[in-house]
């Protein structure tokens, strides 16, 4: 099998909007209601990196597409379409038939067309650029958080981080912990329900404590967080009653979690939110006048996750 066999049998899937070109010409064409902005993102997977070595392939998939859907879900987008650009260390049938199902299921989940990519040779790797709409002027940005807005934060955090500390310990992690690490769910609902309510908002990629100050600094605002306020699974609770490690909830990592800062009058319809998308919401602390970020209970420094 060459490389266009290769894409044909496995990345050549029927689009779904049907006013787009997708796999098979030198680029995918794809039209634009008027009014919307395309909200676009990009980011590549590296094994040994962001996964560890013995991932499945169905995993691999799924975080690639997952963590750039949770890109879209903090502007408020919705995902519209996708690129794959694969390196792959050599043709593997088994291996190319389970990632593409995996990640078949999440585009269909979530609607996303994949409409062209690049396939090469070399270590593993996956890159995804995902491109959604948003109405023209209303995405949630991260410089829109004002002094007396509320800061909010989805589900709890955590739980992946404490999934990689156990795997690197040779622990196996709970079945609840696994799935945050290997297979987040991108808050695409939650993001899209928020246009209009949150001012400002981001997803929490890289732990809170870094993700929540790129919010104070473009939106010139100080935070204030209380500690005894981040939400933690019981799994997570426990881990820091024990350890006093309070970093890894708040440096950690991988939760994709969206935090937001919500204006006073907005508080209400927040409330709907979270009862009609049955999700957790957690007032966690405040934006503030006073510049920078402080963390009300912490004494100690957490390091955030750094590329270089
Ligand atoms: P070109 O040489 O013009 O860049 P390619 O031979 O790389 O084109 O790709 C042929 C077609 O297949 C293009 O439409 C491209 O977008 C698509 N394609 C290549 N690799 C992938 C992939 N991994 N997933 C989806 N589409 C792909
Ligand atoms: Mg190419």
């Amino acid at each position: 099998m060459n490389e266009f066999d290769l894409i044909e049998k496995y990345f050549n899937w029927n689009a779904q909007d049907l006013n787009s070109l997708g796999v098979g010409d030198d680029c995918a064409l794809v039209s634009i209601k008027p009014d919307y902005q395309l909200a676009t993102s990009v980011d590549t997977l590296i094994e040994g990196v962001h996964f560890p070595q013995n991932t499945s392939a169905a995993d691999i998939a799924y975080k690639s597409l997952s963590v750039n859907l949770s890109d879209l879900a903090a502007m408020g987008a919705t995902p519209k379409y996708f690129t794959l650009a694969l390196t792959l260390p050599e043709f593997d049938e088994l291996w190319l038939e389970e990632f593409s199902t995996s990640l078949k299921l999440l585009a269909d989940q979530y609607k996303v067309d994949l409409l062209g990519g690049d396939t090469t040779k070399g270590k593993l790797s996956v890159t995804i650029n995902v491109t959604g709409t948003v109405p023209k002027g209303q995405a949630l940005l991260r410089s829109s958080a004002k002094v007396g807005d509320t800061i909010f934060i989805s589900n709890t955090l955590g739980d992946a981080a404490l999934a990689w500390n156990q795997l690197q310990q040779g622990v196996e992690p709970s079945q609840g912990l696994l799935e945050q690490f290997n297979t987040p769910k991108p808050q695409v609902a939650l993001g899209q329900a928020l246009l209009g309510v949150a001012n400002a908002c981001i997803d929490v990629s890289d732990g809170l404590k870094q993700d929540v100050s790129h919010i104070l600094e473009r939106s010139e605002v100080g935070v204030t967080i209380n500690l005894a306020d981040i939400p933690l699974s019981r799994e997570v609770a426990n881990y820091v009653q024990e350890t006093n490690d309070w970093c890894l909830p708040l440096a950690g990592g991988d939760d994709y979690e969206l935090c937001f800062s919500v204006p006073k009058e907005n508080i209400d319809a927040l409330k709907v939110i979270e009862t009609e998308l049955n999700i957790k919401l957690t007032k966690i602390g405040l934006a503030t006048e006073q510049q920078g970020l402080k963390i009300e209970g912490l004494d100690k420094i957490c390091q955030s996750y750094q590329h270089f």
